[in-house]
């Protein structure tokens, strides 16, 4: 139930979630039940097999739905499964537009798997609008972006690309994963369709793999359930459940992750051993105005310029705090390499053309004290 009158933290902890009718729970049970009773004939309670719907991942959708402003949303399995059944609504033929610097597995997962359907990928520059506009076709269908994007931070301006892939009838997806609903809302901005993967900030707690996409047209919603339904990369009850209970403290562990990431970022932008820092909360990022227009907070993830391998090495080994590992959004903080973890696929040439240096580390900044944060990373650094 969607009262967009209320706010973000109580639509967050209410909306999909009524006290349970039968026995008022508070809490949404799991309910692990792969198939359900029928009174007669074409005649249910609504739900028949956990394939096509479960009402603890009901609750999940409705939930998230209501917090990115959609009309519907859909969970899978991870944040790619989400994305595979995006691109279903592509026919052999179309064209897409991807932001150049996306997830790395997003890639992937276009050019050696969807390339394979007769789909044409062209990657673009979508901080610049004019290249947007210049890389339209009649055939496009699609754009995907992020923004920020990964590990460099770069921002695109939702509303000014949104308007020209309306002009020429090519619907706007964003990866809202790095920003979370509670800091950026795609959908006001112009976005057709938001695509998360919830293993990060909206579950927050590195203990879960989920993706959604949020639509806002009743095509997308018959779509998407029905890829539900007919390819079953659905998430399960107990993901479902996860991810419910962890969006009811998203808003809190957001403004600790922005107050936390806002202290780390000055932190390392001061350091002598820090080359650059690339945070969309500096002052003199170059896109500093757009973020503070597009986003209502600046968030958690920063990277930054150690010089070489051997010293984002040196730093990395040294850490005890932060925790050396791949992914991002939990409460506890991560730092990783992106030039061999997330970005390693992409290649040594294709890296140096985006500016993915040796030298560079990504954090995603917890919600610990954020001195310890500091200590820690003041003495690793030192090890550089
Ligand atoms: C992790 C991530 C994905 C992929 O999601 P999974 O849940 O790992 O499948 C997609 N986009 C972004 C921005 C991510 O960080």
């Amino acid at each position: 139930m969607t009262k967009a009158t209320q706010g973000f933290s109580t639509r967050a902890i209410h909306d999909g979630q009524e006290p349970d009718p039968l026995t008022g729970a508070v809490n949404v049970p799991i309910y692990l039940s792969s198939t359900y009773a029928q009174e007669e004939i074409g005649k249910n309670k609504g739900h028949e097999y956990a394939r096509v719907s479960n009402p603890t991942r009901d609750a999940l959708e409705t939930n998230l739905a209501s917090l990115e402003g959609g009309t519907s949303a859909h969970v899978f399995g991870s944040g790619m499964a989400a994305i595979m059944a995006m691109v279903t609504m592509l026919r052999s033929g179309d064209h897409v537009i991807c932001g150049e610097n996306v997830y790395g597995g997003t890639a992937r997962l276009f050019n050696q798997i969807v390339v394979n359907y007769g789909i044409e990928f062209t990657y673009v520059d979508t901080s610049d609008v004019g290249a947007v506009r210049r890389a339209i076709k009649p055939e496009t269908k699609l754009m995907h972006i992020e923004t920020p994007t990964n590990p460099l931070m770069t921002l695109t301006d939702i509303r000014a690309v949104a308007d020209v892939c309306h002009e020429r009838d090519v619907e706007l997806s964003v990866d809202n994963t790095f920003m979370s609903p509670y800091f950026q809302r795609p959908i006001e901005l112009g976005a057709d369709i938001v695509m998360h993967s919830t293993t990060k900030f909206l579950n927050g707690h590195s203990d879960g793999l989920g993706g959604v996409l949020v639509g806002t047209t009743p095509k997308h919603k018959e779509q998407f359930a029905f890829v539900q339904k007919c390819t079953g990369g659905i998430l399960s009850p107990f993901e479902s459940w996860l991810i419910l209970r962890g969006v009811k403290t998203l808003a809190v562990r957001m403004k600790q992750h922005d107050e936390s990431g806002r202290k780390v970022a000055a932190f390392l932008a001061q350091h002598s051993k820090v080359r650059q820092v690339f945070y969309p909360g500096l002052a003199d990022h170059p896109q500093h105005e757009l973020a503070k227009k597009q986003m209502s907070g600046f968030g958690s993830m920063i990277s930054f310029e150690t010089g070489s391998l051997a010293n984002a090495n040196a730093l990395l080994k040294s850490v005890r705090v932060c925790t050396l590992g791949e992914s991002l959004g939990g409460v506890e903080t991560l730092i990783s390499h992106p030039a061999t973890m997330t970005h390693a696929a992409v290649g040594e040439k294709e890296r140096a053309r985006l500016g993915i240096t040796d030298g560079l580390v990504r954090i995603s900044v917890g919600i610990e004290d954020v001195d310890d944060l500091l200590a820690d990373l003041d003495q690793a650094l030192a090890q550089v």
